[in-house]
């Protein structure tokens, strides 16, 4: 449809240089082009136009101290993308390679992981190029006080409501939270995955994690399959990574790898947590100390991955969780996951699969969960616990856990009903892009001109 294309043409000149968020509206537009085909109303209220532009943008200088005295500058970022279902929602991302595009990919793909959830959500995302990587805590905290002496006055409990993402932990939103409380003398739910006694909701940290294993069951048992005894490669060792294997290991499965920035990380016999945790939680290293405690397993250093591609999808397994990064799945990766036998891949991290990587799962056959449906189990529970904030109320575990397991199997059946009805059964990239955007787009319609 030439509207589509022109559409990103425009985007391209408006928003240049943000190739991420080029990828992510391609693909959110050729999925839900056969919708816009049978329902044309979405074209005549402007949906399109509205929904790749954000509500709004905030960009500020962060000003920090280093432990020399010297004075250091990085940028924040905050986009507000869409809040046609709720308050804005989505994490904050501290990393080096965190830009305007980035940001805003990511605060794209969020309102239609948001939309999914079938909860009051809207979407927002931002973050800093600052580099936590080799900083002291004093200068990490130094920073964070900063970022949020400016962000305090965009968010809110009813207004925007950030959590975490890379770089971003339980000991990064402590500092921003005690800042938030300082600047306005209010305890309340400005943001989520706070402390257990101070507002934090259990099962939280690691919702995003093992939401992903519950979608990727979900997904198996409707096709008669399980994961019970499946090799599992797992990337990355932060947040969503360490929960994804320790639901892995709870559900019957063998995460045999991870990854972080210096490299992959293999082990055959399935991967010791108490170990990687020590290590990426505890003492912030590379995954290579993990060989000091486990001869048997392997670590290639990021210098000797493959020509084209990424080492961690290059080792035999059943299934497969992305819980890293963006793009870090090529074409050729997914090539062999597949000549291995693959049947399952469940996308923790956001856009980890090239747009490449995904044709190929889709084409395949083979139960693909795209990250807006299979890793939305953090802001759900994120959702969770604004409400418990709201009500000043902290729920169990159990209770929580239920919910999150339950708010999974209805994603993946608003994914997996849509791509019916379009006539694409199992084909979740296009049945989650077209459940949620009609989610979103209705609300967009009902609110009027806006
Ligand atoms: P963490 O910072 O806890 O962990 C990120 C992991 O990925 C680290 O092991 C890091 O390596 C590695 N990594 C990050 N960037 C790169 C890179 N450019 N190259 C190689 N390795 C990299 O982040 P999270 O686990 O929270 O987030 C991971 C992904 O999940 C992201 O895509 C995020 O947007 C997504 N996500 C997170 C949610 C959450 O609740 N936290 C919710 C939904 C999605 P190292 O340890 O060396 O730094």
């Amino acid at each position: 449809m030439t509207y589509l294309h022109e559409t990103l043409e425009r985007l391209k000149k408006s928003s240049p240089a943000q190739a991420e968020f080029y990828q992510a509206a391609e693909e959110l537009l050729e999925s839900v082009e056969p919708l816009l085909e049978a329902e044309p109303r979405y074209l005549e209220h402007g949906i399109i136009e509205r929904l790749v532009e954000p509500e709004r943008q905030i960009l500020f200088r962060v000003t920090w101290t280093d432990d020399e005295g010297r004075i250091r500058v990085n940028k924040g970022y905050r986009v507000q993308f869409n809040s046609a279902l709720g308050p804005y929602k989505g994490g904050l991302r501290f990393h080096p390679s965190v830009n305007a595009g980035i940001i805003k990919f990511l605060g794209f793909e969020q309102i239609f992981k948001n939309a999914l959830t079938g909860l009051s959500l809207g979407a927002g995302k931002g973050g800093s190029d600052f580099n936590p990587r080799g900083r002291s805590a004093g200068e990490v905290m130094r920073f964070c006080q900063s970022f949020m002496t400016e962000l305090a006055r965009h968010i809110g409990p009813r207004i925007d409501v950030p959590a975490g993402d890379i770089g971003v932990g339980g000991r990064e939103l402590g500092w921003m939270f005690g800042q938030y409380r300082r600047l306005t003398r209010r305890f309340e739910g400005a943001l989520t995955g706070k402390g257990m006694e101070w507002g934090g909701s259990f099962c939280r940290t690691q919702a995003t994690g093992y939401g992903a294993v519950y979608f990727a069951e979900t997904m198996l048992r409707s096709r008669g399959e399980s994961l019970k005894g499946c090799r599992c490669l797992v990337s990355g060792a932060g947040n969503v990574a360490i929960h994804a294997i320790e639901k892995l290991i709870q559900v019957g499965a063998r995460p045999v790898s991870c990854s972080d920035s210096t490299g992959a990380l293999y082990h055959a016999d399935g991967i010791d947590l108490t170990t990687l945790r020590r290590i990426k939680l505890e003492e912030r290293g590379s995954l290579k100390g993990y060989l000091e405690e486990h001869t048997d397993a392997e670590f290639t250093p990021v210098d000797d991955y493959p020509a084209e591609g990424h080492a961690v999808w290059r080792y035999p397994a059943d299934a497969a969780f992305p819980c890293a990064t963006q793009n870090e799945l090529c074409d050729a990766d997914a090539k062999a996951l597949l000549d291995s036998g693959i049947s399952c891949v469940a996308e923790g991290a956001n856009m980890p699969s090239t747009a490449e990587a995904v044709d190929r799962f889709v084409r395949s056959g083979i139960a693909f969960g795209p990250a807006k449906a299979a890793n939305a189990g953090g802001v759900a529970t994120s959702q969770l616990e604004m409400q418990q904030n709201a009500t000043l109320q902290q729920w169990t575990t159990t209770k929580v856990d239920r919910r999150l397991q339950q708010i999974m199997i209805q994603i993946h059946k608003r994914a997996s009903d849509a791509a019916s009805e379009f006539g694409q059964p199992g084909n979740l990239v296009l049945g989650a892009n077209i459940a949620a955007f009609r989610r979103v787009a209705d609300a967009m319609i009902d609110q009027g001109a806006i």
